[in-house]
């Protein structure tokens, strides 16, 4: 009889060990770090450039980018002055814990208080990856449409803070922001939804006072 091993578990396993290793890194070095998911053209970009320009100077931030080919939003962060780490996966649809331990080499640690995974651009397989973050959070474009949370659970369970972003092209757009708001509370109960327009910068203050929270919280 064949044997068949479970691939998806095995990879899995491995990469939450690694995981595990970071967190406790990053645990014992009091640095905050986040995994900012959302699919391609949902914001997240936006959301760090408007992040940075407020909290910069306050905290010492560095930013890991995780993209298929291009250093593009990379070269974005950049010009804040902020460090800023590429990952190109070269066609990997989500990053992994290793390939978070290769990059934080680039990174100091000890001057940091808050770490930014800009994850791959993708709602399905970075909600399977633990990359050794203490948070999570997401970024769902109205354009999108108000039933992506139903049909990409796992991204939206595992979220602690989730963005409902471009209200300012809300009247275009055929999205229930209500529906889709009781959508991922149904989901996840816990969770903080926050509609906001990043390229305007409107709705942004509870965000920017969350990340504040939790970087104070593992001071
Ligand atoms: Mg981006
Ligand atoms: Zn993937």
């Amino acid at each position: 009889m064949a044997v068949t091993i479970d691939v998806k578990a095995d990879i899995l396993g491995k990469n939450d060990a690694v995981a595990e290793e970071l967190r406790n890194l990053f645990k014992e070095k009091h640095v905050f770090v986040l995994d900012l998911m959302g699919s391609p053209g949902c914001g997240k970009t936006t959301l760090l450039e408007k992040t940075m320009q407020a909290l910069k100077d306050d905290i010492n931030m560095a930013v890991i980018e995780g993209d298929l080919f291009t250093s593009k939003d990379a070269d974005r962060i950049d010009r804040y002055g902020v460090p800023v780490v590429q990952i190109n996966t070269a066609g990997g649809c989500h990053l992994d814990a290793p390939m978070i331990k290769k990059a934080i080499e680039n990174i100091d640690l000890d001057k940091l208080d808050l770490l930014v995974i800009e994850n791959v651009g993708n709602l399905v397989c970075p909600a399977e990856f633990d990359i050794g973050e203490q948070k999570r959070a997401v970024v769902l474009s109205i354009t999108e449409g108000d039933d992506k949370p139903m049909k990409y659970p796992l991204m939206f369970k595992l979220a602690s803070i989730v963005l409902l972003n471009k209200t300012d092209i809300l009247k275009f757009c055929n999205f229930n922001l209500d529906g889709a708001t009781e959508d991922i509370k149904t989901l996840n109960p816990g969770v903080e939804v926050l509609p906001v327009s990043c390229s305007l910068g409107d709705g942004l203050k509870p965000w920017l006072d969350w990340l504040r929270e939790m970087v104070r919280s593992v001071k």
